[in-house]
């Protein structure tokens, strides 16, 4: 839908909107925002609103600090609550510029505008995504900080209709609704206070706009709620992870191209094609989606999370699967990322791939029948199954090694997610932990 400055105008002056959020996201998936009073409109509209950027991770480049929000009309909301002094407060998601008017390299959403831009020289109009976020809620001490104790013990698609987590979720819903998102399901996921809800898919900045500030609404939601909510991708251990199943799919206007009917499971070439790019270019792209050291204590066996590089089309084992769906949803899932990712990171990545594997026309390997967690190493290695890498570490080598995803997020965005990731490797590395004086100090 297309937003003019007047109706910008309009909707600020019609529901006594006080204060305007200018949000934009860091290298590490945060979302920032720099608020200005209603008095400030003007300069809002016209792109002049200035902030210092030199400690936001990430753009750190001392002599380029001063950047400029550029806010996109079509991302206008007025969140549903006042603040405290009784006003309301309308967001916009903007992209960030340098003084001289240009994109700042090191903003990821004017680096996924560059990636779509590649996209449509290929012919396509649009990358279509869904994400599926799963997110935990956890309940409060006295003093207001998280525990690892859940509101529920319920489980996958329990109805559980008097806890606090089934009240804060149809919240969450309705306040999401109320500022246009449109949910599709809502559900307790399998584990415990472990919850999933789900809006349309979109195109992809249109998607990693709406997850940023979904994100943004569970929490504060939740809090509201007297409860936490995380989107970490482990909080508890020995039991399910947190994903953020990302649906794919290319449109040529409105037809999916990823869809044919004649083939056995409605894939086109295309779709073929990209899936294979997905696949060759694997290890990186989980760099990008899985960025923190917990994420890979999600990808391990026996929690539906991936821990090879596979597809199949109904077995939720493998990295990559294809959901059964009519001709407009087909699309392809891929379940290894989670809530964790920078949104605009991963589908440059993941889009970048995909193209890169439709110019180079290989079919992907076969799918995967059988349950991969039941097969030996040998057997995998026949039949040519390599394992997801298993730390953070082993990403970030992966992502050092694959020139194609570098390209995909740029060479400023490259070299702040590597300084980010090694800091925080190293830092991890250093930690010494309860496990492990448990288990040593008696040595
Ligand atoms: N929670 C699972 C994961 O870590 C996914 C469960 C599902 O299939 O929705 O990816
Ligand atoms: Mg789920
Ligand atoms: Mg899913």
């Amino acid at each position: 839908k297309k937003i003019s400055a007047d109706d910008i105008r309009k909707s600020v002056a019609e529901e006594d909107v006080r204060f305007i959020r200018l949000a934009f996201t860091d290298i590490n998936g945060t979302l920032k925002a720099v608020e200005v009073p209603n008095s400030q409109l003007d300069k809002v509209l016209s792109n002049d609103v200035r902030f210092d950027g030199s400690s936001i991770d990430g753009f750190v480049r001392l002599e380029e600090s001063d950047m400029i929000l550029y806010p996109d009309f079509s991302t206008w909301s007025v969140l549903p609550w006042d603040d405290s002094a009784g006003g309301k407060i309308g967001c916009l998601t903007c992209s960030v510029h340098t003084t001289d008017g240009k994109p700042f390299a090191g903003d990821p959403r004017n680096n996924l505008k560059r990636i779509i831009g590649q996209m449509k020289e290929m012919g396509f109009t649009a990358f279509d995504i869904g994400f599926e976020a799963e997110f935990h809620l956890l309940k409060l001490d006295q003093n207001g900080n998280w525990t690892t104790e859940v509101p529920d013990h319920a489980s996958y698609f329990d109805l559980t209709s008097n806890d606090e987590s089934a009240s804060c979720r149809r919240d969450i819903v309705e306040t999401l609704e109320s500022i246009g998102f449109e949910v599709e399901a809502a559900h307790h996921e399998v584990g415990d206070g472990q919850q999933e809800i789900d809006f349309r898919f979109d195109d992809a900045l249109t998607t990693a706009d709406r997850v940023q500030t979904f994100k943004m609404i569970v929490r504060e939601i939740a809090k509201r709620h007297g409860l936490f909510a995380t989107f970490m991708a482990k909080p508890l251990q020995g039991q399910a992870g947190n994903g953020m199943h990302t649906n794919m799919s290319l449109f040529k206007g409105n037809q999916n191209a990823f869809y044919d009917e004649n083939n056995e499971y409605h894939l086109s070439k295309t779709a073929l094609y990209f899936l294979n790019g997905i696949l060759e270019h694997a290890r990186a792209i989980t760099a990008v989606g899985n960025p923190t050291v917990n994420s890979y204590k999600r990808l391990i066996p026996g929690f539906e999370a991936p821990v090879y590089i596979s597809w199949a089309s109904k077995n939720r084992s493998p990295m990559v699967r294809v959901p059964a769906a009519g001709e407009l949803n087909t699309r392809l899932e891929m379940r290894s990322a989670d809530p964790t990712a920078n949104p605009y990171l991963l589908l440059a990545a993941c889009l970048s791939a995909g193209m890169a594997g439709i110019k180079e026309e290989k079919m992907p390997m076969e799918p995967i029948t059988c349950n991969l967690f039941t097969l030996s190493e040998k057997q995998r290695n026949e039949m040519g199954i390599k394992p997801l890498p298993s730390t953070l570490h082993n990403a970030l080598k992966a992502f050092k090694k694959d020139k194609l995803i570098q390209d995909a997020l740029g060479e400023h965005l490259t070299q702040s997610f590597i300084d980010s990731k090694e800091l925080e490797w190293s830092q991890y590395t250093q930690t010494v932990s309860d496990w492990e004086r448990n288990r040593y100090m008696g040595y």
